[in-house]
């Protein structure tokens, strides 16, 4: 069975640590999707049905199409509310950072999370910061709501996952496995999501407001990318999508419009990579997705200080968007090469 268990001595100093009602914070990344507000929503109303006081802050406001999660309303973003987002972090009892393993993840908010007191951790990215005081990292993990379910579970408190916390939970581990299609999908995580739509979780609502909430101008624009927009590389088995400022603009871009694009060029028959530019105010994100043995965060973190997944990583450039093209088809071979299929 491939069910990761929760460290026991990690889990130990956690039980100790939330012993009696406490002020609590829980924090996630930038551009928040949505595992990393699912987990956050998830967990505050775990803890709060277990008697603590909790507060969740994002770096930034969400897109959109996330708005329907129960407890958003009540999301601090530091957009918008920078004292009060900044100070709920630095004067918890403890925080949770949810979805992210190092500190310079949560932009503004970096030095707010760095005086408060106690730190705990719970991710599934790559190579974790040693910033925390209880740690839980497990890249095998699906997604971060489904090590906040089994943590819930390990504190004995799977009582207090009601219908709204299953919710929150159910959404992250269904856009972070990609429906529950990607290699992290285990058993365990079927039993997980079976265990949550018990507790009450809309199956069709929550695919349906992730799936059926585009706007028209976001629809128009994923058919522009992928017709103007994309060069596949056949002998490279690489698909290139590329979006500048204007293009946005001429379609009304909004946040979270982009999220997911770069997943078509990996449906093209016999892609292995596909690699999506997109040229922001003032940087270029670049986000890769691979299939098979072909650790693109190691790429993005060698070359575009960046990082993520071993098949879905992120990160970004400060030269203009066809420099950076450039520069990414120019590594490109000896990266294929170094890693054959
Ligand atoms: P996306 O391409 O959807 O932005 O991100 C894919 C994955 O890589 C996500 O798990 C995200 O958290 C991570 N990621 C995205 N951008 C960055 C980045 O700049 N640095 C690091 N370390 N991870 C990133
Ligand atoms: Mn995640």
């Amino acid at each position: 069975m491939s069910f990761t268990s929760v460290p026991e001595d990690q889990l130990e100093k956690l039980q100790v640590l939330l012993d009696k009602p406490k002020r609590l914070a829980i924090v996630s990344h930038f551009n928040p999707d949505g595992d990393a507000i699912g987990s956050s929503l998830g967990l505050m109303h775990v803890l709060r049905s277990a008697g603590h006081t909790v507060n969740v802050v994002m770096p930034n406001t969400p897109a959109t199409f996330l708005d329907w999660l129960p407890g958003r309303k009540e999301l601090l973003c530091f957009d918008a509310s920078p004292d009060a987002s900044a100070s709920t972090i630095r004067t918890s009892d403890i925080l949770f950072c949810l979805d992210f393993n190092r500190l310079d993840r949560i932009g503004a908010l970096e030095q707010a999370a760095r005086k408060a007191p106690l730190k705990v951790l719970i991710d599934h990215h790559q190579d974790p910061d040693d910033f925390a005081d209880a740690s839980f990292s497990d890249i095998s993990a699906s997604s971060t709501c489904q090590m906040v379910y089994d943590i819930v579970k390990g504190l004995g408190l799977s009582g207090s996952i009601g219908s709204d916390a299953a919710t929150c939970l159910y959404t992250g581990l269904v856009t972070d496995s990609g429906s529950f299609r990607y290699r992290s999908t285990t058993p365990h995580t079927m039993r997980v999501a079976a265990d949550l739509m018990e507790r009450g979780v809309d199956i069709d609502h929550v695919h349906g407001a992730i799936m059926d909430t585009n706007s028209e101008d976001r629809l128009k624009l994923l058919g522009y990318t992928l017709s103007e927009g994309m060069t596949v590389h056949h002998e490279l088995c690489t698909a290139v999508l590329a979006l500048s400022k204007e293009q946005l603009a001429r379609f009304n871009f909004q946040a979270g419009d982009t999220e997911g694009f770069v997943n078509y060029g990996l449906s093209i028959m016999g892609m292995r990579l596909s690699a999506f530019f997109v040229e922001r105010p003032d940087l270029v994100k670049i986000s890769l997705r691979s299939k098979g043995d072909l650790p693109v965060d190691r790429f993005l973190k060698e070359h575009f200080n960046g990082g993520g997944h071993a098949n879905a990583a992120g990160g970004r450039s400060e030269l203009s968007l066809q420099a950076t093209v450039d520069r990414f088809m120019a590594l490109l071979p000896a990266f294929l090469d170094a890693h054959p299929v």
